[in-house]
């Protein structure tokens, strides 16, 4: 994976033409401003940072680095799962909104494009790629999308996302000023199964997790929600984390805080309606960690009247 911006940009905007060339397009309009920004001197390339996981968190048979040092490189690559993806290095500058949004529509024709994974390429409906803003300070990540989100090609546009959609309206925010995406962008298949999902494996999530590591490293949010267990593993490349312990507590993701809470389809249940207000202290904590006002009612909400 190219560690430097400018070469990052080159690269996607290289894929995004040869793509383009494919379908028989031959001329495009072009901002001046992006092609300037192209012609400017790449800035040096720095080292990655590592990702910090609470040892709390992991199960008690994995390795786990005693709370108040930080973790080498080389202890984070033991502790993921073997053959999971480099963490992307978000050490350079990040791009303009320009050529943001040309690097992530080069990424959504390769994702559209891909094949790693045969047996969910012949179920699907759509890649479900990623939506929202690319300039969005907050990333909400989910596992994969469900039959509604391969049948319209959106992320959380079931049940579970009316509720998503919810929280962020709650946080004063809409869909179209955060960015949504799941670890996996295809619909895990279900065979034999006429209804119903199933939880991506670790293979599926690592052969997919580079285009969220891409989305990362284009956007960079200031903070990423990762919505349930599955979302925190595939992104951290990490198996056996509980989210019940994890949730509400800040993990570091390369510099970028992520904050683990339950996944949304967990509170759709009767049973877990009081976790709602687990949820959303998480949520407030997001608020205030990105700068967000937050009014006294907002504090106030999923409290039980007393
Ligand atoms: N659940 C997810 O994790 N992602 C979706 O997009 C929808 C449901």
């Amino acid at each position: 994976m190219a560690t430097d911006g400018y070469r990052q940009l080159l690269e996607a905007s290289i894929r995004h033409l040869e793509a383009l060339r494919s379908e028989d397009v031959r001329f495009i309009a072009a901002d001046p401003s992006l092609l300037s920004a192209l012609a400017e001197k790449p800035a040096p390339a720095r080292v990655a940072r590592p990702v910090t996981v609470p040892p709390s968190a992991a199960s008690p048979s994995l390795p786990t680095a005693p709370a108040a040092t930080r973790p080498t490189p080389a202890a984070i690559a033991e502790a993921a799962a073997p053959g999971h993806p480099p963490f992307p290095d978000l050490s350079s500058a990040p791009a303009t909104t320009d050529a943001k949004r040309v690097g992530l529509d080069a990424l959504r024709a390769r994702a559209l494009a891909c094949v790693q994974c045969p047996n969910l390429v012949s179920n699907r409906k759509h890649v479900v790629v990623g939506v929202g803003n690319v300039d969005a300070p907050i990333l909400f990540v989910g596992e994969a999308p469900g039959a509604d989100e391969d049948r319209i090609g959106e992320p959380f546009v079931g049940n579970a996302g009316e509720l998503l959609t919810k929280i962020i309206l709650a946080m004063g925010l809409s869909r179209d000023r955060v960015y949504i995406a799941n670890v996996l962008k295809c619909r895990p298949d279900t065979p034999g199964q006429a209804y119903g999902n199933r939880k991506p494996t670790a293979p599926e999530m690592a052969a997919c997790v580079p285009f969220l590591y891409e989305q990362i490293q284009w956007i960079r949010p200031r903070a990423i929600v990762a919505l349930g267990g599955t979302a925190i593993e595939g992104l951290l490349g990490r198996t056996g984390l509980y989210i019940s312990r994890m949730r509400g507590k800040w993990v570091d993701f390369q510099g970028i805080p992520v904050m683990p809470t339950f996944h949304p389809s967990y509170l759709l249940r009767p049973e877990n309606a009081a976790e709602k207000r687990r949820v959303w202290e998480d949520m407030l904590a997001v608020m205030e960690r990105v700068g967000l006002p937050i009014s006294e009612k907002q504090r106030g909400y999923f409290q039980k009247p007393g």
